[in-house]
């Protein structure tokens, strides 16, 4: 017989026991595994969680399934003696989350069975919600919501569910949803008139205990369609934080939530809109200012410093000037701690302003390049941008 027995096999609901420790071993991590006779706390296994909770005082923060070596339950604090009896308390609302998760998996899974032939190759529970791995040949939204639909209605049928143990030749006679993953006596789970499948994690006594099953997302992962669920209370913790984010970004568009969508895209058109006319009238502006800043101008040389100016609009402005023939345009704009350049000429002047830019960039302690008729660069050298400007200028003209 088995070190331990397994107490979740014949009550899922069972959470207080009694039980006596048949070895304490000390782990490298510094905490202590105790295993005993019997046991209902469930060790990790089957894409299912490992329960927590108490063993007399001490906390039981994993429960490891050691094989023929029973459950290893992983304790901090005090921990019991060899021998001694002790009182094992499992926390429920972790449990009942597993059993949700756990029972709505094969709930869901069946209905993919039943509607689209699509069988499931894992399970996970994740820390807030669930995958699952289907053989699905089309996936669609229509198709998984339809699922999702048909395992509803089998929640709120609140069909029984009941655990057969039986042989591996009578499990041969028998519509399996899957096929076992050991030999010898298997544990089935029926689900009444709907699934039977081999499995020895926890399940609700009826479906209604699932409360409901909603899809996340889902996604082709590796040939396969993975979909992200949730079940039980993690349903509506998700409905919760979905609705305060719908809420609050319909806020932020003063209307209300399910018209948000609308409203939303809407804005997103009118701001594409307004960008286009913004474009529109910058190179207006630069032809004026361009304009303004030739009539200033020596030699057709127009050196100018800005305050703040970006890259972009530098390159506009440097644009609008050397389309004027014999012109050429030496800009810079400083912020806090960066000089920005561009330099320009029209075809028909002379000079290389790749060469200017790499004098003037190590200079302001920066870097920079381009063609001979147009480049830019930038440094950190604030201070001397002016400079930079200026030997530039000079350079041209000698
Ligand atoms: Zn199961």
């Amino acid at each position: 017989m088995a070190v331990t027995e397994r107490l979740y096999y014949s009550d899922s609901h069972l959470i207080e026991f009694e039980a006596r420790v048949v070895d304490v071993t000390d782990r490298v991590s510094g905490w202590t595994a105790i295993v005993l006779n019997r046991t209902a706390f469930y060790p990790t296994g089957g894409g299912q969680p490992s329960d927590t909770g108490t063993l007399n005082g001490a906390r039981v923060v994993e429960c490891i399934d050691g094989g023929d070596q029973g459950v290893l339950h992983v304790v901090q604090g005090v921990a019991p003696a060899r021998d001694a009896l002790v009182k094992g308390r499992v926390d429920w609302p972790r449990r009942l989350d597993h059993i949700q998760q756990h029972t709505g998996q094969h709930i869901l899974s069946q209905a993919f069975v039943t509607l689209f032939n699509g069988p499931t190759k894992s399970f996970r529970v994740l820390e807030t919600a669930c995958e699952i791995d289907i053989e699905l040949s089309n996936p669609t939204t229509e198709i998984i919501e339809r699922a999702v639909e048909l395992a509803n209605n089998v929640i709120w049928e609140d069909r029984s569910i009941t655990i057969l143990n039986v042989t591996s030749d009578e499990a041969a006679e028998l519509p399996l949803r899957k096929e076992p993953a050991r030999e010898g006596e298997l544990r089935l789970v029926e689900i009444e008139g709907f699934d039977l499948t081999p499995c020895g994690g926890t399940h609700a006594y009826r479906t209604g205990e699932v409360g409901m099953i909603a899809v996340r997302s889902w996604e082709r992962a590796k040939g396969l369609t993975r979909i992200e669920f949730v079940a039980g209370t993690r349903a509506l913790a998700d409905y919760r934080k979905a609705n305060k984010s719908a809420r609050e970004i319909a806020a932020l568009f003063s209307t209300g939530r399910d018209d948000a969508p609308n409203v939303a895209a809407q804005t997103v058109e009118e701001n594409k809109e307004l960008h286009r006319r913004i474009r529109g009238l910058e190179e207006l502006a630069a032809e004026v200012e361009a304009e303004k800043l030739l009539a200033g101008a020596r030699e057709g040389v127009v050196m100018h410093v800005f305050a703040g100016r970006d890259a972009e609009s530098l390159k506009k402005l440097a644009h609008a000037l050397v389309v004027h023939p014999r012109t050429i345009a030496l800009l810079g704009s400083r912020d806090k701690d960066t000089a920005r350049l561009v330099f320009a000429r029209s075809t028909d002047a002379a000079g290389d302003m790749s060469v200017l830019m790499r004098e003037a960039c190590a200079t302001i302690d920066g870097r920079g390049g381009g063609k001979p008729d147009l480049a830019q660069g930038g440094g950190k050298n604030v201070s001397k941008l002016s400079d930079a400007l200026t030997a530039a200028a000079h350079a041209l003209r000698a």
